[in-house]
């Protein structure tokens, strides 16, 4: 794939570098697709306000699909270091947004994410970057959680991993099958978070969680 920068200068946000990719071919397919939704739903897709619609549409899939492009492990690795700490880490608040693979509407959140080092440790943005290069694919939440449980693992293979994410799913809130505004946590656990009460209630009073 081709990655081409969009040019709109300083789209600089959250503290990461946000560069659009779309690839010209894709996108020339996408947009016939999203015009022929368009006219599908009933709509004039020549009309000014929709003109250029399914260009955007197709860009922003895109740049919201871009995880598939992402290997996570190999994020971990580029910022690997041997260290001797062995205390609990802990990055919280990671925003999160996703796509539900159900209905192609976004979850959005936030996921909390700890391990224990065993002579490995990351840069703490990298596993932020985990979490994003799994959640910009079509995902559910609970394989998105272990995902990046099963990455950070395998990877770094410390004492142990745990991911927790709390999210308010679009489908269900913009289709009212459930309650409006509810949150859905999901949450997985490796080695010492597994085994021991104590060092899973420490992570979850870290980040303020309340699970049973
Ligand atoms: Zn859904």
């Amino acid at each position: 794939m081709e990655l081409i920068n969009n040019g709109l200068g300083d789209n600089r946000k959250g503290g990461y570098d946000r560069v659009d990719r779309w690839d010209e071919d894709t996108t020339t397919a996408l947009t016939a697709h999203f015009s022929e939704v368009l006219k599908l739903l009933g709509e004039d897709d020549q009309r000014e306000g929709l003109k250029e619609t399914p260009k955007r549409v197709a860009k922003s899939m895109q740049f919201l699909m871009q995880g598939y492009g992402t290997d996570p492990a190999e994020i971990l690795k580029s910022a690997m270091f041997h260290e001797e700490y062995s205390e609990m880490v802990i990055v919280k608040d990671i925003e999160l947004f996703s796509m539900c693979e159900h209905h192609m509407l976004p979850f959005i959140g936030k996921a909390h994410v700890a391990y224990i080092p065993d002579g490995r440790i990351t840069g703490l943005s990298k596993v932020a970057r985990v979490v994003e290069g799994f959640a910009r694919r079509l995902q559910v939440q609970e394989r998105l959680t272990v995902q990046i449980r099963d990455c950070i693992q395998e990877t770094l293979e410390p004492l142990g991993v745990a991911v927790v994410i709390e999210a308010m799913h679009l489908c269900m809130v913009m289709r009212g099958v459930q309650k409006q505004h509810s949150v859905t946590t999901t949450s997985a656990f490796t080695g010492a978070f597994m085994n021991s009460d104590k060092t899973r209630r420490e992570f979850l009073g870290l980040i303020g969680e309340k699970l049973h």
